[in-house]
C-alpha cells in the first residue's frame, strides 16, 4: 500500500476531545454549556440508531441534550409549533430534526422553520446562502462536507491551487463541498470541477484531480486508472453490498463499500479514506462542532 490512510475514526477522537475541553472552559467562564435538541418523528430503526448516536456523542462532549420523540402521526402544524418552542428556548443552541419525515409532513417547510442561528445541520436556505458567500458570513457548514474539509486539512494535504474534482451534485455533499473548496481560506483556494451523471467523460476529469471527492452512491464507480498518482482520494460513498455475521457481536451486519475501488486505488493514491471508518464518523462530529459554534456565536466568542 502506498497511500496514507486518512482515518475518520482517529480524527473524530481528536475533535471530540477538543470540543470537550472547550465546553469545560466555557462552562467555567460563562456558566453555560451547548444545548442540542433532537426531534425524532416515528420509530424507523435507522433513524433511531442515528439519533441515539447523536445523543450519546452530545453527552460525551458535555452538552445538555433534549431527546424529543414524537409519534408518527404528529400533524405538520404541531411539529411547526414544537420547532417554534425550541427556536425561542434560550438554553437550546442546535435543533436537529431527523430526516426522513413521514409523508404527510413537508420536509422543506419544517427545515425552513428552524431558526437559521440554531440550524446546526446547515440545511436552511439562509445558511446555504451564507456558505455561498463564504468567509465571515459562514455559520454552519453542512456536517458531511465540513467533515471532509477538516479531514483534508488535518491530513496536511495542500488545497491552494489544487485541482479538486467532486463526483456528485447533491445538496448535502457534492454542491456544498465544491462551494467550500473554491472559497478563499484554509483548506480551500482550489480550482473545482463538479461532475455528475450527465458529464461526458468522467474518467478524464477524475484523472486531472489532485483531490478527488466522490459522493455518487455507486459502489466501485471510480476505477484505479482514473486516479492521478499521489492524489488525495476522499470516498464519501456508503453502499450496502451484502450482509455478514459480526465477529464481535455475532449479529448480522451490513457489508459496506465505498464509491472507489479501494484495494486497487490505495496502491496509486497518495492519501485515501477507507469505507467504513473514513468520512462516516466525521458527520456527527461536525454536528457537535456546529452546536458548540452556535453557543460561541451567541456569547460573542466567534
Ligand atoms: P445523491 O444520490 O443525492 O447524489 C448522488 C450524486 O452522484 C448525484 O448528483 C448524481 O448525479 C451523481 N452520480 C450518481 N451516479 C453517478 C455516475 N455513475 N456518474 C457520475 N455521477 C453520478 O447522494 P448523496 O446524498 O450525495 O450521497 C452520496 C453517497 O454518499 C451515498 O453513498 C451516501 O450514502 C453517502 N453519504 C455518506 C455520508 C457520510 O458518510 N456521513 C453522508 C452523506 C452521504
Amino acid at each position: 500500500m502506498t497511500a496514507k490512510l486518512i482515518k475518520g475514526t482517529e480524527i473524530r477522537e481528536e475533535i471530540l476531545e477538543e470540543i470537550t475541553r472547550e465546553v469545560k472552559e466555557i462552562k467555567e467562564k460563562h456558566g453555560v454549556v451547548p444545548g442540542l435538541v433532537t426531534i425524532l418523528v416515528g420509530s424507523s430503526p435507522a433513524s433511531i440508531s442515528y439519533v441515539t448516536l447523536k445523543i450519546k456523542t452530545a453527552h460525551r462532549v458535555g452538552f445538555t441534550e433534549i431527546q424529543d420523540d414524537q409519534p408518527v402521526d404528529i400533524s405538520e402544524e404541531d411539529l411547526l409549533a414544537l420547532i417554534e418552542k425550541y427556536n425561542k428556548d434560550e438554553s437550546i443552541n442546535g435543533i436537529l430534526v431527523q430526516l426522513p419525515l413521514p409523508k404527510h409532513i413537508d420536509d422543506k417547510k419544517i427545515l425552513n422553520a428552524i431558526d437559521p442561528d440554531k440550524d446546526v445541520d446547515g440545511f436552511h436556505p439562509v445558511n446555504v446562502g451564507r456558505l455561498m458567500i463564504g468567509g465571515d458570513e459562514v455559520k454552519f457548514p453542512p456536517c458531511t462536507p465540513f467533515g471532509i474539509q477538516e479531514m483534508i486539512i488535518r491530513a496536511g494535504v495542500e488545497t491552494s491551487g489544487a485541482e479538486v474534482v467532486v463526483v456528485g451534485r447533491s445538496n448535502i455533499v457534492g454542491k456544498p463541498i465544491a462551494n467550500m473548496m473554491v472559497q478563499k481560506g484554509p483548506g480551500a483556494n482550489a480550482t473545482v470541477t463538479i461532475v455528475h451523471t450527465r458529464t461526458k467523460d468522467l474518467a478524464a476529469h477524475c484523472k486531472r484531480a489532485d483531490i478527488l471527492i466522490v459522493a455518487a452512491g455507486v459502489p466501485d464507480l471510480v476505477k484505479p486508472e482514473w486516479i492521478k498518482p499521489g492524489a488525495c482520494v476522499i470516498d464519501v460513498g456508503v453502499n450496502r453490498v451484502g450482509e455478514k455475521i459480526s465477529e464481535k457481536t455475532g449479529k448480522t451486519i451490513a457489508i459496506l463499500k465505498g464509491d472507489v475501488d479501494f484495494d486497487a486505488a490505495k496502491e496509486i493514491a497518495g492519501y485515501i479514506t477507507p469505507v467504513p471508518g473514513g468520512v462516516g464518523p466525521m458527520t456527527i462530529t461536525m454536528l457537535m462542532l456546529n452546536t458548540l459554534k452556535s453557543l460561541k456565536f451567541k456569547l460573542g466568542l466567534m
